[in-house]
Protein backbone atom coordinates (compact mmCIF):
# COMPACT_ATOMS: atom_id res chain seq x y z
CA UNK A 1 0.00 0.00 0.00
CA UNK A 2 1.27 3.80 -0.74
CA UNK A 3 2.60 5.18 2.00
CA UNK A 4 0.48 8.52 3.20
CA UNK A 5 2.42 11.70 3.49
CA UNK A 6 4.66 12.10 6.42
CA UNK A 7 3.11 15.51 7.88
CA UNK A 8 5.61 16.38 10.37
CA UNK A 9 9.50 16.45 9.31
CA UNK A 10 12.26 19.15 10.13
CA UNK A 11 14.77 20.61 7.90
CA UNK A 12 18.25 23.20 8.36
CA UNK A 13 14.82 25.67 8.54
CA UNK A 14 14.03 24.46 11.96
CA UNK A 15 16.25 26.05 14.76
CA UNK A 16 17.21 23.11 16.94
CA UNK A 17 18.65 21.44 13.88
CA UNK A 18 21.31 23.95 14.13
CA UNK A 19 19.36 26.53 11.98
CA UNK A 20 20.34 27.44 8.10
CA UNK A 21 23.71 29.00 9.12
CA UNK A 22 24.76 25.07 10.85
CA UNK A 23 26.19 22.10 9.06
CA UNK A 24 22.14 21.21 9.12
CA UNK A 25 22.41 22.56 5.46
CA UNK A 26 21.01 20.64 2.62
CA UNK A 27 18.68 18.49 4.84
CA UNK A 28 16.02 19.71 3.01
CA UNK A 29 17.47 18.74 0.07
CA UNK A 30 18.19 15.59 1.15
CA UNK A 31 15.26 15.00 2.76
CA UNK A 32 13.51 15.26 -0.61
CA UNK A 33 15.89 12.76 -2.40
CA UNK A 34 15.50 10.51 0.54
CA UNK A 35 11.45 10.47 0.15
CA UNK A 36 11.94 9.69 -3.52
CA UNK A 37 14.02 7.35 -2.99
CA UNK A 38 11.70 5.29 -0.77
CA UNK A 39 8.70 6.06 -2.49
CA UNK A 40 6.88 8.45 -0.59
CA UNK A 41 4.72 10.37 -2.64
CA UNK A 42 4.17 13.68 -0.18
CA UNK A 43 5.49 15.46 2.75
CA UNK A 44 5.21 18.89 4.97
CA UNK A 45 8.05 20.42 6.28
CA UNK A 46 7.13 21.93 9.99
CA UNK A 47 9.54 24.20 10.85
CA UNK A 48 9.92 24.79 14.35
CA UNK A 49 7.74 28.07 14.75
CA UNK A 50 9.12 28.80 18.57
CA UNK A 51 8.90 32.49 20.39
CA UNK A 52 13.06 32.60 22.02
CA UNK A 53 13.41 32.80 25.70
CA UNK A 54 10.27 31.90 26.40
CA UNK A 55 11.35 28.55 28.32
CA UNK A 56 14.14 27.21 30.47
CA UNK A 57 16.90 24.92 30.12
CA UNK A 58 20.18 23.46 31.49
CA UNK A 59 22.75 22.19 29.20
CA UNK A 60 22.13 18.36 29.70
CA UNK A 61 18.35 18.76 29.16
CA UNK A 62 19.40 19.49 25.47
CA UNK A 63 21.35 17.67 22.48
CA UNK A 64 24.95 19.01 22.41
CA UNK A 65 24.62 20.84 18.84
CA UNK A 66 22.37 22.91 21.26
CA UNK A 67 23.42 23.99 24.08
CA UNK A 68 24.57 26.95 22.87
CA UNK A 69 21.21 28.08 22.82
CA UNK A 70 21.04 28.70 26.44
CA UNK A 71 21.02 32.90 27.63
CA UNK A 72 22.76 34.24 30.86
CA UNK A 73 19.57 33.97 32.30
CA UNK A 74 18.66 30.38 31.62
CA UNK A 75 15.76 30.03 29.35
CA UNK A 76 16.69 28.95 25.52
CA UNK A 77 17.47 31.15 23.04
CA UNK A 78 17.66 31.29 18.73
CA UNK A 79 16.82 33.16 15.90
CA UNK A 80 13.24 32.66 14.96
CA UNK A 81 12.39 31.05 11.91
CA UNK A 82 13.25 32.91 8.67
CA UNK A 83 10.08 32.54 7.02
CA UNK A 84 11.20 34.07 3.57
CA UNK A 85 13.83 32.08 3.47
CA UNK A 86 12.28 28.71 4.42
CA UNK A 87 9.56 29.28 1.65
CA UNK A 88 11.48 30.04 -0.74
CA UNK A 89 13.92 26.93 -0.26
CA UNK A 90 10.26 24.92 -0.60
CA UNK A 91 9.88 26.72 -3.61
CA UNK A 92 13.02 25.17 -4.80
CA UNK A 93 12.12 21.41 -3.95
CA UNK A 94 9.09 21.84 -5.55
CA UNK A 95 11.06 22.88 -8.78
CA UNK A 96 14.13 20.04 -8.31
CA UNK A 97 11.82 17.57 -6.92
CA UNK A 98 8.75 17.77 -9.12
CA UNK A 99 7.47 13.96 -8.81
CA UNK A 100 7.17 14.69 -4.96
CA UNK A 101 4.05 16.80 -3.23
CA UNK A 102 6.43 19.28 -1.00
CA UNK A 103 3.77 20.97 1.62
CA UNK A 104 4.60 23.89 4.01
CA UNK A 105 4.07 23.86 7.37
CA UNK A 106 5.07 24.59 10.62
CA UNK A 107 5.07 23.41 14.03
CA UNK A 108 3.41 26.15 16.40
CA UNK A 109 4.60 25.04 20.17
CA UNK A 110 2.63 26.63 22.51
CA UNK A 111 -0.07 28.16 20.36
CA UNK A 112 -2.73 29.36 23.36
CA UNK A 113 0.41 30.94 25.48
CA UNK A 114 2.64 32.18 22.30
CA UNK A 115 0.90 32.14 19.48
CA UNK A 116 0.35 35.72 19.10
CA UNK A 117 3.61 36.27 18.95
CA UNK A 118 4.94 33.72 16.76
CA UNK A 119 2.28 34.69 14.48
CA UNK A 120 4.46 37.64 13.40
CA UNK A 121 7.14 35.57 12.15
CA UNK A 122 5.33 33.88 9.45
CA UNK A 123 1.32 34.38 7.85
CA UNK A 124 0.33 31.56 9.45
CA UNK A 125 -3.03 31.41 7.12
CA UNK A 126 -0.75 31.42 4.05
CA UNK A 127 0.65 27.51 4.70
CA UNK A 128 -0.73 24.26 4.28
CA UNK A 129 -0.50 22.99 7.54
CA UNK A 130 -0.17 24.30 11.00
CA UNK A 131 0.76 21.32 14.36
CA UNK A 132 -0.14 22.55 17.65
CA UNK A 133 2.61 21.43 19.72
CA UNK A 134 2.65 21.16 23.38
CA UNK A 135 6.82 21.00 24.63
CA UNK A 136 6.28 23.01 27.41
CA UNK A 137 4.59 23.50 31.05
CA UNK A 138 4.77 25.39 34.19
CA UNK A 139 4.92 23.76 37.43
CA UNK A 140 5.36 27.27 39.45
CA UNK A 141 8.80 28.29 37.94
CA UNK A 142 8.71 29.06 35.23
CA UNK A 143 7.65 27.15 31.58
CA UNK A 144 10.62 24.10 31.29
CA UNK A 145 10.45 20.89 28.69
CA UNK A 146 9.22 17.84 30.49
CA UNK A 147 12.96 16.50 30.80
CA UNK A 148 13.81 19.56 33.13
CA UNK A 149 10.77 19.45 35.65
CA UNK A 150 11.48 15.80 35.83
CA UNK A 151 14.58 16.29 37.33
CA UNK A 152 12.72 18.98 39.88
CA UNK A 153 9.36 17.30 40.35
CA UNK A 154 7.72 13.54 40.27
CA UNK A 155 7.26 12.47 37.04
CA UNK A 156 4.00 11.58 37.45
CA UNK A 157 3.13 15.07 38.19
CA UNK A 158 4.86 16.31 35.36
CA UNK A 159 2.92 13.62 33.15
CA UNK A 160 -0.30 14.97 35.05
CA UNK A 161 -0.04 18.74 33.94
CA UNK A 162 0.41 17.87 30.35
CA UNK A 163 -2.06 16.34 30.13
CA UNK A 164 -4.00 18.42 31.88
CA UNK A 165 -3.03 21.54 29.66
CA UNK A 166 -3.96 19.71 26.24
CA UNK A 167 -7.38 20.75 26.63
CA UNK A 168 -6.30 23.99 27.73
CA UNK A 169 -4.08 24.83 24.35
CA UNK A 170 -7.29 23.54 22.50
CA UNK A 171 -9.87 25.94 23.48
CA UNK A 172 -7.39 28.53 23.95
CA UNK A 173 -6.17 28.42 20.16
CA UNK A 174 -7.79 28.16 16.83
CA UNK A 175 -5.03 28.83 14.43
CA UNK A 176 -4.09 24.81 14.15
CA UNK A 177 -6.16 21.98 13.20
CA UNK A 178 -3.73 19.04 13.77
CA UNK A 179 -2.40 18.21 17.76
CA UNK A 180 1.10 16.92 16.88
CA UNK A 181 2.39 13.97 20.00
CA UNK A 182 0.22 13.92 22.67
CA UNK A 183 3.25 11.57 23.78
CA UNK A 184 5.77 14.27 24.39
CA UNK A 185 6.15 13.65 28.14
CA UNK A 186 6.25 9.88 27.42
CA UNK A 187 8.59 10.02 25.42
CA UNK A 188 10.47 12.16 27.91
CA UNK A 189 9.53 9.44 31.05
CA UNK A 190 12.74 8.58 32.49
CA UNK A 191 12.62 5.22 31.88
CA UNK A 192 16.06 4.32 33.74
CA UNK A 193 14.78 5.12 37.19
CA UNK A 194 11.30 4.30 36.60
CA UNK A 195 11.03 1.47 34.37
CA UNK A 196 8.75 1.74 31.00
CA UNK A 197 6.07 4.11 30.91
CA UNK A 198 2.61 2.29 31.60
CA UNK A 199 0.24 4.16 31.02
CA UNK A 200 -2.69 2.69 32.72
CA UNK A 201 -1.94 4.97 35.97
CA UNK A 202 -2.91 8.13 33.88
CA UNK A 203 -5.75 6.65 31.29
CA UNK A 204 -8.42 9.07 32.70
CA UNK A 205 -6.24 12.40 32.26
CA UNK A 206 -5.16 10.79 28.58
CA UNK A 207 -9.02 10.22 28.13
CA UNK A 208 -9.68 13.95 29.10
CA UNK A 209 -7.10 15.35 26.71
CA UNK A 210 -8.25 13.26 23.86
CA UNK A 211 -11.35 14.10 24.22
CA UNK A 212 -10.74 18.15 24.03
CA UNK A 213 -9.00 17.40 21.31
CA UNK A 214 -12.09 15.75 19.14
CA UNK A 215 -14.26 17.74 20.59
CA UNK A 216 -11.94 20.82 19.07
CA UNK A 217 -12.48 19.64 16.01
CA UNK A 218 -8.82 18.64 15.51
CA UNK A 219 -6.63 15.84 13.98
CA UNK A 220 -4.43 13.49 16.08
CA UNK A 221 -1.09 13.01 14.57
CA UNK A 222 0.68 9.53 15.23
CA UNK A 223 3.93 10.46 15.84
CA UNK A 224 5.66 7.77 14.64
CA UNK A 225 8.86 7.96 16.79
CA UNK A 226 7.23 5.94 19.12
CA UNK A 227 3.83 4.00 18.38
CA UNK A 228 2.17 2.84 21.81
CA UNK A 229 -1.41 1.03 20.31
CA UNK A 230 -3.35 2.45 23.51
CA UNK A 231 -3.08 5.66 21.96
CA UNK A 232 -5.38 5.35 18.83
CA UNK A 233 -7.70 2.83 19.94
CA UNK A 234 -8.40 5.85 23.26
CA UNK A 235 -8.34 8.21 20.42
CA UNK A 236 -11.13 6.93 18.47
CA UNK A 237 -12.77 5.41 21.75
CA UNK A 238 -12.90 9.15 22.79
CA UNK A 239 -14.33 10.33 19.43
CA UNK A 240 -11.85 11.21 17.02
CA UNK A 241 -12.11 10.87 13.71
CA UNK A 242 -8.64 12.25 11.79
CA UNK A 243 -5.39 11.40 12.47
CA UNK A 244 -2.15 12.40 10.24
CA UNK A 245 1.69 9.79 10.26
CA UNK A 246 4.54 12.60 11.03
CA UNK A 247 7.55 10.89 11.67
CA UNK A 248 9.21 14.10 13.75
CA UNK A 249 12.55 13.23 11.03
CA UNK A 250 15.17 16.00 11.70
CA UNK A 251 17.54 14.03 9.33
CA UNK A 252 16.54 12.17 6.14
CA UNK A 253 17.35 8.97 7.37
CA UNK A 254 13.98 9.29 9.59
CA UNK A 255 11.57 10.21 7.37
CA UNK A 256 8.54 7.92 7.55
CA UNK A 257 9.84 5.98 10.25
CA UNK A 258 7.62 3.26 11.53
CA UNK A 259 4.95 3.99 9.02
CA UNK A 260 4.07 0.66 7.75
CA UNK A 261 3.14 -0.52 11.22
CA UNK A 262 1.69 2.61 12.32
CA UNK A 263 -0.29 2.56 9.19
CA UNK A 264 -1.44 -1.16 10.26
CA UNK A 265 -2.00 -0.20 14.01
CA UNK A 266 -4.38 2.70 12.51
CA UNK A 267 -6.47 0.24 9.93
CA UNK A 268 -6.92 -2.00 12.85
CA UNK A 269 -8.49 0.62 14.97
CA UNK A 270 -11.14 1.28 11.77
CA UNK A 271 -9.01 4.67 10.48
CA UNK A 272 -8.87 4.54 6.33
CA UNK A 273 -6.62 7.19 3.94
CA UNK A 274 -8.00 9.53 2.23
CA UNK A 275 -8.34 10.58 -1.36
CA UNK A 276 -4.60 11.84 -1.56
CA UNK A 277 -1.68 11.08 0.57
CA UNK A 278 -1.75 14.39 2.15
CA UNK A 279 -5.19 14.16 3.27
CA UNK A 280 -6.13 13.04 6.98
CA UNK A 281 -7.18 9.47 7.83
CA UNK A 282 -11.19 9.41 8.40
CA UNK A 283 -12.54 6.30 10.57
CA UNK A 284 -15.68 5.81 9.61
CA UNK A 285 -19.10 5.77 11.10
CA UNK A 286 -19.82 2.68 12.81
CA UNK A 287 -23.21 0.96 11.26
CA UNK A 288 -26.09 -0.61 13.23
ZN1 LIG B 1 7.70 18.80 18.82
ZN1 LIG C 1 8.78 18.22 15.57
Amino acid sequence: MALPADSHVHSEWSWDTGGPASDAVGRMRATCARAVAIGLPALFFTEHLDVPRTWRAEPQDLMPHQRGFIDDTGRVDFAPLDAAGYLEAVDRMRHEFPELRVRTGVELGQPHVVGEQAARFVDLGSLDRVLGSLHTVDLGEGRAEPNTLNREHDPAAVMSAYLAEIPVMVRGSDVFEVVTHLDYAVRLWPVDDLGPFDPRPFEEEFRVALRAVAEGGRALEMNTRRLWPWLPQWWAEEGGTTVTFGSDAHTPDALAGNFPEATAMLEHFGFRPGRDPEDFWVRLGRTG
